[in-house]
């Protein structure tokens, strides 16, 4: 098992890459503290953990909320003693608007959730892994963390902030041996994208921008998440890495 004795957090972990993710690592052995804003959905993630004999605790938290990521990294050292992993997946789709109609409140939301969301997570989680002697940390990106996306300003700014502040924290605590990278999928078919969140048409004009033709799997993202998180990936931190069916392939 690629993650046995490991302690992960992952946050939005109630639905789509969180979950697979969490069901993935537990599967691989590890610790796992399901986190979302979404009481039900995370509980019910812990419960497909636990049926399946693994190891799971929900604790509810907001991502945009600071103290909530100090008490979560608080709540799993007294729980399981150590922290080796965390997945900063929690986010939003946001307000979708030309600039110059987005709103404010809009622009700050996704930024708040998407952007300073992982900036408290990893605030929070790199001490605790530096005391524990190493760690991997891996932020949720996106695609567009490296291209740009019409009426979406807001979450794209959001997610080249979060490849610029992965690049930094990981310049930072190598020398402790805490890895930090980035993932960036494409458009998987997921609670943010589907059918209802999107229409058909739009779904069906995404899929076309990936060389396979198609969307992805939470499943396919989660795979590679694994693989950073796993001590496999042990001279890799700083990096970017796509998971996206070849769409920035152009
Ligand atoms: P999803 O909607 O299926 O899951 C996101 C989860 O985050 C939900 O359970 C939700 O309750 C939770 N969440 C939302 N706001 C939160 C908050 N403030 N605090 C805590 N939890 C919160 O979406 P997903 O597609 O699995 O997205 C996961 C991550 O992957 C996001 O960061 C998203 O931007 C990124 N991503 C998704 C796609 C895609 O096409 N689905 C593509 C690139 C990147």
């Amino acid at each position: 098992k690629k993650l046995e004795n490991k302690v992960a957090i992952i946050t939005g972990a109630g639905s789509g890459i969180g979950k697979e993710t969490a069901l993935l690592f537990a599967k691989e052995g590890a610790k796992v503290v399901v986190t979302d804003i979404n009481e039900s959905h995370g509980n019910a993630v812990v419960d497909e953990i636990k049926n399946n004999g693994g190891e799971a605790l929900f604790i509810k938290a907001d991502s945009s909320n600071p103290e909530d990521h100090k008490k979560l990294v608080e709540e799993t050292v007294k729980a399981f003693g150590k922290l080796d992993v965390a997945v900063n997946n929690a986010g939003i789709g946001g307000e979708s608007n030309k600039v110059g109609d987005m709103s404010v409140e809009g622009w700050k939301k996704v930024i708040d959730i998407n952007l300073s969301g992982v900036f408290y997570g990893v605030k929070y989680q790199a001490p605790e892994m530096v005391k524990n002697g190493s760690g991997s940390i891996i932020n949720i990106a996106s695609i567009l963390g490296q291209v740009g996306f019409a009426n979406s300003a807001g979450y794209v700014a959001a997610k080249h902030g979060v490849v610029g502040l992965t690049k930094s924290a990981a310049w930072e605590y190598a020398t402790d041996k805490v890895r930090v990278n980035a993932v960036g999928p494409g458009f998987i078919y997921t609670g943010l994208v589907n059918e209802e969140s999107m229409g058909k048409e739009a779904l069906n004009y995404l899929e076309t921008k990936h060389a396979f033709g198609r969307l992805g799997e939470a499943r396919e993202v989660a795979n590679l998440i694994l693989f950073l998180a796993s001590d496999d990936a042990s001279f890799i931190t700083g990096s970017y890495y796509p998971v996206d069916g070849g769409y920035l392939a152009v």
